[in-house]
């Protein structure tokens, strides 16, 4: 049987990055740039004043003091926004305000603070040194830098920093289309009434939520019943999407068709077994260059696997870099056992304390029960046959954010 990272390896060889789309700026936070960004500004565009006060030439300062002011005859005002309508001469000064273009023959701007204003004439209180309070042409962003490059995942600042060069648009990667089916004679559509035997799909909606969670867009696909036709009508429907995935129907039971109706079209199957728990009955399989999961139906296992193959393997369609969730060592509270031959990936609560993850199991950790999900901020993957004792330390994946750093 396949090791989790054996499995992993081998869906992402067989996954690539989607084509572009050009996107406007205001939808394109969480995308994933496809191009790399050169500025073709300098940002400032030009030096700058960066407090509101009087522009100067330094040296007609020197010596200043409170008590022996350098005056200074005042030429004019630049608000934001306007210019200098001439250059600064010897023994002059412009009002300035923040982010106001410097005039020529200035070189410092003092502060309103440290002056004594007068009608026409400005006393400074102080020497100023050249360059103060001036914010120099480029100091954030230089013509020809290449400012965020291919891959890079568009967060508020990349957004603004994308706004600040006039690209009103930029190229990402595709989203991809996830068409998601689920199988079994006892399932029944969220609307419906539960009869005798029944329960209702409950994996279309969260493999959903977490293909939406992850940047794809899901699509369903409904429920396919236990026999081979409807599985195989259903699949197909799913061909026009860049990826599919079922659950359910992929152990070794009489009713159980995924694989066979995966090889009935013609799928290159690539896995059906991963050691892993929950989650050991799992299909790959590639069908006309698609990837195609079966994922298996128990509501944890078709979770933790999502988790583990499902979302990295979008990412990577997306362009991300990074692929994976960040882990982090927990100490654990109570013994934790993993017995048997599977790498098990068991549902933890974790808090910090003293600058360390501490990590407690859900509770019951049968495979279908979702709420030991519910609960859950990481994933602890304990080696097979394996029982943690009381304070050593575990990986686990961390699968809630806010719980970084
Ligand atoms: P199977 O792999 O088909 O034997 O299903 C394993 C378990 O998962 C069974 O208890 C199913 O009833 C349950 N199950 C399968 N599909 C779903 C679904 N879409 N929503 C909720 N539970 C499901
Ligand atoms: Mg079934």
């Amino acid at each position: 049987m396949l090791t989790v990272a054996e499995a992993q390896a081998l869906i992402l060889k067989e996954i690539s990055p989607l084509g572009s789309e050009k996107v406007n700026l205001l939808s394109a936070l969480g995308r994933v740039l496809a191009e790399d960004v050169a500025s073709t500004r300098d940002i400032p565009p030009w030096d700058n004043s960066s407090m509101d006060g009087y522009a100067v030439r330094a040296q007609d300062t020197r010596g200043a003091t409170k008590e022996r002011p350098a005056r200074l005859a005042v030429i004019g005002e630049i608000p934001a926004g306007r210019v200098a309508s001439r250059p600064v001469g010897p023994g002059e000064a412009y009002r300035i305000m923040t982010g106001a273009p410097m005039p020529e023959g200035a070189d410092a701007v003092i502060p309103v603070e440290e002056v004594l204003a007068e009608q026409d004439k400005v006393g400074c209180l102080r020497e100023v040194a050249s360059k103060e309070f001036v914010r120099p042409l480029g100091e954030d962003v230089r013509r020809g830098d290449l400012v965020l490059s291919r891959g890079t995942c568009l967060t508020p600042a990349a957004i603004g920093l994308l706004a600040s060069l006039g690209r009103a648009s930029v190229e990402v990667y595709q989203r991809p289309r996830v068409a998601i089916l689920s199988t079994g004679d006892e399932l029944v559509e969220i609307e419906e009434r539960l009869g005798p035997g029944k329960i209702t799909d409950s994996n279309t909606y969260t493999l959903a939520a977490q293909v939406r969670a992850a940047g794809g867009v899901p699509v369903s696909l409904g429920i396919a019943r236990d026999t081979l036709e409807s599985l195989i009508e259903r699949f197909r429907w799913g061909l026009t999407a860049d990826c599919v995935l079922s659950s359910a129907g992929v152990s070794v039971g009489d009713h159980d068709h995924v694989r066979d109706a995966l090889e009935h079209l013609g799928a290159r199957l690539r896995f059906w077994k991963v050691a892993m728990r929950p989650g050991k009955a799992l299909t790959f399989a590639l069908l006309g260059g698609k990837p195609v999961f079966g994922l298996p139906g128990n509501p944890v296992s078709s979770m933790v696997t999502f988790e583990v193959f499902l979302r990295p393997a979008l990412r990577k369609m997306m362009g991300h870099a990074e692929l994976f969730r960040p882990r982090a060592r927990a100490l654990v509270e109570h013994p934790i056992s993993n017995p048997g031959g599977r790498e098990g990936y068991l549902r933890v609560s974790l808090r910090r304390e003293g600058g360390r993850y501490h990590a407690r199991l859900t509770g019951e950790q049968g495979s279908s029960i979702l709420r030991s999900m519910l609960l859950a901020d990481g994933l602890a993957v304990i080696p097979p046959d394996t029982t943690v004792p009381a304070g050593d330390e575990v990986d686990v994946i961390l699968l809630d954010q806010s719980l970084e750093g």
